[in-house]
């Protein structure tokens, strides 16, 4: 997997000022956590997304494992999300003894179907996890019906969902909990890093201890204890300033690294459109409630076979297109951690067939051409 590429499956985003940032956060004294440079991420994610409270964090994960000591999940607990997602969505979950109870994927979004989730519900339930795959929106506002009709709190792992939207808000924004990550395969990067957004301001002041290794030391910096002490179960989630100034550089560039991406996702459905049309693959659905930020180009080909094969037949001409995910519930933690509720219809069938494109801010037009050419010439077009 490591030979040289002529075109490689992603490259960490940088555009410019984030070295300029960087030296001004090592000038300024302090490179630990919660300086000007952490502010002004939180600043900017707060206005952004219209949260009572942003906080960033060592990664996505952390963001979902605060998220589950704010909910304060018990042993015994069972949170539903699907088996189609990144280990770290049930990692969170587990880590506090709860079982994952995984529901089936629509094949159109990929996404948890939500229409399947009230039958996963049983009065051990605590929880929702939807996960906004590939930055396309759930289908929130009956998820959102459902936790509130049986009483359950509802945390989006939005990891790649930043500058997304569903109905006009921010993913991230629309449960009680929202999780982004700034991983460096994300739209957005610090390298390793996340954030935890807050719908409620009455779970703020938890958050900021939880953070802080489960003191009140941000209280106490404030003013508003005396003194500085252990009050709470909690971690170290907040990450340095030398990441966070990385990170100001691309929020404050955000429409720009969007912009890019956007081109290179719409440039890609283009050339590859005539292949949908003569049934040789599937290319990704936007619902209509939804504003997608180009996070990643997937294509569904027929089966596990021909996906192999066309892996196979990029790599030959340096071409790095990767798959994912192997599903939870088949995979061994998967199994003592949780269980799939109902049918696998849809997770491992759709999971088999889907591969995605290199897909980076900066993609070069010339290169997304001949990713496209090679995909023809794969199909004898
Ligand atoms: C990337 C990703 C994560 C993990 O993000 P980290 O910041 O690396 O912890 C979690 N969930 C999903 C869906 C992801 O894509």
């Amino acid at each position: 997997m490591c030979r040289a590429m002529r075109i490689p499956f992603n490259q960490p985003p940088f555009v410019g000022p984030e070295i300029d940032y960087v030296r001004k956060a090592v000038e300024s004294g302090r490179i630990c956590g919660d300086g000007q440079f952490n502010q002004k991420c939180h600043a900017w994610l707060e206005q952004k997304t219209g949260v009572a409270r942003a906080l960033l964090t060592t990664s996505c994960t952390h963001a979902l494992e605060m998220s589950a000591l704010l909910c304060n999940i018990q042993p015994g607990d069972e949170v539903i999300m699907p088996s189609f997602t990144f280990v770290s969505t049930a990692d969170a979950f587990a880590m506090r003894g709860a079982k994952c109870v995984f529901v089936d994927i629509r094949p159109d979004t990929m996404n948890i179907d939500e229409k399947l989730i009230e039958d996963a519900i049983t009065e051990k339930t605590r929880a929702i996890v939807p996960v906004h795959y590939a930055g396309v929106g759930c289908e929130m506002d009956t998820i959102n019906a459902i936790a509130k009709k049986h009483n359950l709190f509802v945390i989006e792992d939005a990891a790649q969902g930043m500058m997304a939207t569903y109905k006009g808000r921010s993913l991230g924004s629309l449960g009680d909990f929202g999780c982004y990550s700034f991983h460096e395969t994300k739209n957005y990067s610090m390298g390793e890093g996340g954030a935890i957004l807050i719908a409620d301001k009455k779970y703020s002041d938890h958050a900021e201890i939880i953070r802080e290794k489960g003191t009140n030391r941000v209280q106490f910096h404030r003013g508003e204890v005396d003194k500085y002490t252990w009050v709470e179960l909690g971690s170290s989630y907040l990450p340095s300033e030398l990441n966070a100034a990385y990170l100001y550089a691309e929020l404050e560039n955000a429409q720009k690294i969007f912009d890019n991406r956007m081109a290179s996702w719409k440039a890609y459905r283009e050339r590859l459109q005539p292949l949908a049309d003569a049934g040789e693959l599937q290319l990704p659905y936007i619902p209509a409630e939804c504003c997608h930020n180009a996070h990643m180009f997937y294509l569904k080909v027929a089966d596990l076979k021909t996906r192999t094969a066309l892996i196979a037949h990029l790599v030959k001409n340096g071409i790095l297109a990767v798959f994912h995910y192997v599903p939870l519930h088949n995979a061994p933690a998967g199994k003592r951690f949780g269980r799939f509720n109902g049918e696998d219809r849809y997770t491992t069938h759709e999971s088999d067939r889907l591969l995605r494109l290199p897909m980076f801010y900066g993609l070069k037009p010339d290169d997304q051409e001949f990713v496209c050419d090679k995909v023809k010439e794969f199909f004898g077009k």
